[in-house]
């Protein structure tokens, strides 16, 4: 489940953190489960996350399927945790070959676009345009 361990921001579920936390490396076909232990099935999490998507696949798994989930249940994780979890039983279930290109992508999958370097340094000054518009620090 956990590969290693260091500090960082980038989150594959909050995309980024504003402060450096310790960041685990999640296999998006779980391990356990046949999952490769290659760089198309690896994503970085935050702690928090990393729990969220076990947590709500360990339930899937009982449920057998997202969809036997209760809803009130569901919608206690945001939508990159229910699509990470969904993405861990579709593999799971399928046994794919390959893995499809986007999938540990299923953020910028949902967006409608990559979520590149360029992305995150927009939203970083975007971030920092609204607080200087706020009166606070630059
Ligand atoms: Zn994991
Ligand atoms: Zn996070």
């Amino acid at each position: 489940m956990t590969a290693r361990r260091a500090m960082g921001r980038d989150c594959a579920v909050h995309v980024s953190h504003r402060h450096h936390v310790p960041i685990e490396i999640h296999h998006v076909w779980p391990k356990g489960s046949g999952g490769p232990d290659i760089p198309a099935n690896r994503i970085p999490l935050c702690a928090n996350a990393h729990g969220a998507i076990h947590d709500l696949l360990r339930q899937v798994v009982r449920a057998n399927g997202l969809k036997n989930v209760p809803w009130p249940h569901r919608r206690l994780y945001g939508l990159a945790v229910v699509e990470y979890a969904a993405r861990a039983w579709w593999a799971i279930t399928e046994r794919p070959e390959q893995l499809p290109a986007d999938f540990t992508d299923p953020v910028s999958a949902r967006l409608g676009r990559p979520h590149s370097q360029d992305d995150r340094n927009r939203r970083k000054q975007q971030w920092r345009d609204k607080r200087r518009a706020n009166g606070g620090p630059a």
